[in-house]
């Protein structure tokens, strides 16, 4: 078997995620809708066991932290205070051409990545000066011009590109609420979850009878009308995200940015992902709100890409909801400071956010569980594809397979499942041969089979076969809660 290159592989992971269950293009009988894509079966509890897994860390495992779920609609004035109104937008630019259109940005950082891989350093970091400046006094007409003495061509043309100028494109979604359709009546599909969090800041904090620090953290989709949608699911329209804010008391954000900064990452390295796949990325170029950032990048087969961001937000959203809104942000700190003996008392909270995608994470699992196996043995060629889920996030944690479909097996395979069903995801299948059972559950990730056979009618023990090593052993089908459990258990991550 000849090893695939890393367009290969990914190539396979997104056949194989449509194969198997995990991911289809979105209305797909009508040709798809750009960007947008569902979850199947097997996707669908794959994402769920993410999920979990974030939520138990943050909200399960912190006694300051608890997690709320918002609305997806949200008051218009919400997105006029925390800047995406007029803030959230992308440098456009079209191929008159080709009538394709791109981020100006990205064609630039192309061009730096093409001279790094070149050689031409000096070029490389001349280039990305020239362009943080630009984007830094959003300079618009500069970022054309660096397009056209860097000769960029339009990445899916060969002939000579016709460049428009560089346009701001606003990345929310809009409609109409009610049945009137006038300026008043425009909402947003939030296009952070974030949002969500500070404006419930205060029902939480006196609710739940918080104490700062603490954090709120929430699940949920977010809407991007992402003018390039590339790299399967890596940037869709339609996401989700996994956000906590943590409130803290001003001068004390630098400490709980590290803090968060490892705590997160130590997340993503406790599914045993091997620690040199993984890399943070400051921001140098800061968002509006913010006063330090950091991305956890993750190395996907096309280059190291974001999949979590850390960031300090100041007292930004807070301050602004306070003026937008007129109500008060504030919280009292009883706490005593040392250096005036009087309470800290009334003030802003500050915030460190942490904002990981769920469907990048997803990508992120698949790639890094997907492999193509060698069986091969001087008799016989062979091979298998197999998904080296860590166990806790596996969507079927066991397969049941009664031997033969006679002679009693399959309802002695029934009843085994039965006393497991309720506490794991578990699959009974009795059509093809064994090895075939096998292959179809190593390609989903499964991490047991267990085979009942007629010795299980006389001693009821079992055949259970481990999918990494593919060794198999004789148990007591009463073990079987107790040996699955054990492997499939947060306690490994937590
Ligand atoms: P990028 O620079 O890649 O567009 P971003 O910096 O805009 O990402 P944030 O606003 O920090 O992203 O959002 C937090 C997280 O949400 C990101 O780390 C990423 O995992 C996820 N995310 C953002 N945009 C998308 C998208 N269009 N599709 C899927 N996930 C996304």
């Amino acid at each position: 078997m000849s090893t695939p290159n890393t367009d290969e592989i990914f190539k396979n992971v997104i056949a194989h995620a449509k194969e198997y269950g995990f991911v289809f293009p979105s209305s797909e009988i009508y040709d798809g809708l750009s960007a947008v894509y569902d979850y199947g079966q097997n996707g669908a509890e794959l994402k769920n066991n993410i999920k979990t897994y974030w939520w138990k860390a943050m909200v399960q495992m912190h006694d300051n932290i608890v997690g709320i779920d918002s609305a997806i609609f949200m008051h218009p004035k919400i997105w006029k205070a925390s800047g995406h109104v007029d803030g959230f937008s992308d440098p456009m630019i079209d191929n008159k051409v080709t009538q394709k259109r791109y981020r100006a940005d990205q064609l630039l950082e192309d061009k730096i990545a093409a001279y790094d891989a070149a050689g031409q350093t000096d070029q490389a970091e001349l280039l990305q000066t020239e362009m943080d400046n630009a984007l830094k006094a959003e300079d618009l007409p500069r970022l054309r011009e660096l397009i056209l003495e860097h000769e960029i061509k339009d990445p899916l043309s060969k002939d000579r590109p016709d460049w428009t100028d560089v346009r701001q494109f606003n990345l929310m979604f809009s409609t109409q609420v009610g049945a009137l359709a006038d300026d008043s009546s425009t909402i947003y599909l939030r296009p952070e979850t974030a949002q969500g969090i500070f404006v419930n800041f205060l029902n939480v904090q006196k609710t739940g009878r918080m104490k700062i620090p603490f954090g709120i953290a929430q699940i949920g989709k977010a809407f991007r009308n992402e003018v390039i949608a590339r790299q399967f699911i890596i940037r869709m329209r339609e996401f989700e995200q996994m956000e906590m804010q943590f409130f803290v008391r001003p001068g004390t954000q630098k400490e709980w940015f590290n803090k968060w900064k490892e705590t997160r990452l130590q997340w993503h390295l406790a599914l045993g992902t091997d620690a040199a796949k993984y890399r943070y990325h400051e921001h140098t170029k800061l968002a509006h709100y913010a006063d330090a950032a950091y991305d956890i990048e993750f190395d996907f087969p096309f280059g190291f890409k974001e999949v979590e961001g850390i960031h300090s937000r100041t007292d930004f959203d807070l301050s602004q909801h306070q003026e937008f809104s007129g109500k008060k942000m504030q919280y009292f700190d009883p706490e005593v400071d040392p250096d005036t003996n009087k309470p800290y008392g009334n003030y802003v909270p500050y915030v460190i956010e942490t904002s990981i995608g769920l469907d990048r994470m997803f990508l992120l699992t698949m790639i890094n569980a997907y492999k193509e196996e060698d069986l091969s043995t001087e008799e016989k060629q062979d091979s298998r594809t197999v998904l080296r889920l860590h166990p806790c996030l596996a969507p079927v944690k066991a397969a049941i397979f009664p031997l033969t479909k006679k002679d009693g097996l399959p309802e002695k395979a029934r009843e085994i499942m039965d006393t497991l069903k309720l506490d794991f995801n578990i699959q009974y299948e009795e059509k093809d041969a064994i090895g075939k059972r096998y292959r179809r559950q190593d390609a989903i990730g499964t991490p047991f089979c267990i085979t009942v056979d007629h010795q299980t009618l006389e001693d009821n023990t079992v055949t259970i076969r481990h999918r990494d090593s593919m060794a198999q052993e004789r148990v007591a089908a009463d073990q079987l809660d107790k040996i699955i459990g054990d492997l499939v258990s947060w306690k490994n991550v937590l």
